[in-house]
């Protein structure tokens, strides 16, 4: 039953997707109300098309190597995307255990949302801003029921790969006044197009590159592609400025010369609009992800001339460790998944240096990495002194009441304890008692 988009045109209410693999701009597709859950063969935790289920609510199970192979149409299939677990054809025992675990986390949910309204502090009185991560408008109703306190990364991204043209000036428009008016006086956090590496954008017609992950992507491409790309976003984004509260991000800023370029580029729309006499909010803050390591390690130039950073922890991790993280799952790269952790002591002291520098110049930093919605490392990113975190509103509840229950103090003892340790898998084998011993 597969239609020309390459997607089944006959799902039905609680079907199970199971492929070799979905593209980010497919899975952006899938009918929520429909797809309980998806299992792949390919794909990794931080590859974006996990990171769209994670957004869209829907368990997702990748990685799997052979899961094709091993599922037929018609099968009984249960998905545990929190464990990885996948029970084919379950007995009726399984069932009802499976169920009883299902009633158990929807009354922990239940508890979790009334703390929707309650502000994101420490026992302490420290604020941890907790925004939520989004790849389009559709999400805003999400985003509230989440208790979200802003949107800490809107990957606009998402809305390009799934159109078959560039969007226009006035198409984006749109959608930017509407999430930042809807989200009001919150803060927005937009992110300049992040094309590229998994995130192709087959209208730009770009060369095919053999390692795209460190090619032409992101800024790099939208500093390629001014006319086409980034004026009509930047001019998009501007125009919308006046409806809420914007604050503009570039993705994977690698260099002081790339930084200064974009903003040049900001300013020199700015003084565009002006003369055409359209206005732009005063209240506007711009800065950067600092997702590539020698953003972090050059933390100090880059802080004082930018309004905030937000750490993209799953590309600062494949970086850093040099991994490709889509491929870190696949049947021939097994061998190199151990690398793909951003507990590793090397990732963790460039995100400290990263608050540090940041805090030296004034500046707020935050997290939008998968990382930043990780209870197991909350904690430690308190104790660095981060200053918001940008999740999946799925993950909000839960930091929540993490945050709300963590004192200043032991979050600092907790970074020390932690900077003491040589290895990855002793400081995850550490936080994440921490964590067991809350529950
Ligand atoms: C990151 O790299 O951590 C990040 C938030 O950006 P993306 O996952 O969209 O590359
Ligand atoms: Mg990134």
């Amino acid at each position: 039953g597969v239609g020309d988009s390459g997607m089944p045109e006959t799902l039905e209410e609680g079907s199970i997707l199971v492929a070799h693999d979905l593209a980010p701009s497919d899975t952006a597709c899938l009918d929520v109300h429909k797809v309980s859950a998806m299992l792949l063969d390919k794909g990794g935790k931080t590859s974006h098309t996990a990171i769209l289920a994670r957004s869209l609510g829907i368990p997702a199970v990748v990685g799997l190597q052979n899961v094709t192979a091993s599922i037929q149409s018609g099968d009984t299939v249960l998905v545990d995307g929190d464990s990885g677990e996948v029970t084919v054809n379950p007995s009726k025992d399984e069932c009802s255990a499976f169920k009883e675990r299902l009633d158990a986390q929807s009354r922990k949910k239940g508890q979790l949302s009334l703390l929707k309204d309650l502000p994101s502090v420490t026992k302490d009185g420290r604020k941890v801003e907790l925004a939520a991560n989004i790849g389009g408008a559709n999400e805003i109703d999400m985003v509230n029921d989440a208790g979200a306190e802003g949107i800490g990364l809107f990957r606009t991204e998402f809305m390009f790969i799934q159109v078959t043209e560039m969007l226009t000036e006035e198409e984006q428009f749109r959608v930017y006044k509407k999430v930042l008016s809807e989200l009001s006086p919150r803060p927005v956090v937009i992110r300049t197009l992040d094309a590229g590496s998994d995130k192709e954008l087959p209208y730009l017609n770009m060369p095919k590159e053999d390692n795209p992950f460190l090619g032409l992507r992101a800024i790099r491409l939208c500093l390629q592609e001014k006319e086409r790309a980034f004026r009509p976003q930047l001019r998009a984004l501007l125009r919308a400025s006046v409806y809420g509260k914007l604050r503009i991000m570039f993705p994977m800023i690698a260099s002081l010369q790339e930084l200064r370029e974009a903003k040049a580029e900001l300013l020199s729309v700015k003084a565009e609009l002006d003369a055409e006499r359209i206005s732009v909010s005063e209240d506007l803050q711009v800065g950067i992800m600092v997702e590539v390591p020698s953003a972090a390690i050059c933390s100090d130039e880059l802080a004082s001339e930018c309004d905030f950073f937000s750490i993209g922890t799953n590309d600062l991790t494949q970086y850093t460790l040099a991994v490709d993280y889509t491929m870190a799952c696949d049947r021939g790269n097994a061998a190199i998944s151990y690398l793909s952790d951003y507990f590793y002591p090397s990732v963790l002291r460039l995100i400290a240096r990263t608050i540090e520098e940041g805090h030296k110049q004034g500046i707020w930093v935050g997290m939008c990495g998968e990382m930043a919605g990780s209870p197991a490392a909350i904690p430690v990113l308190i104790g660095m002194g981060i200053d918001e975190l940008s999740m999946a509103t799925g993950a909000i509840p839960q930091a929540k009441a993490i945050i709300r229950g963590m004192d200043t103090g032991k979050a600092k003892e907790i970074w020390e304890r932690v900077k003491g340790m040589s290895s990855n898998k002793e400081i995850r084998a550490y936080l994440d008692g921490l964590v067991a011993e809350q529950q």
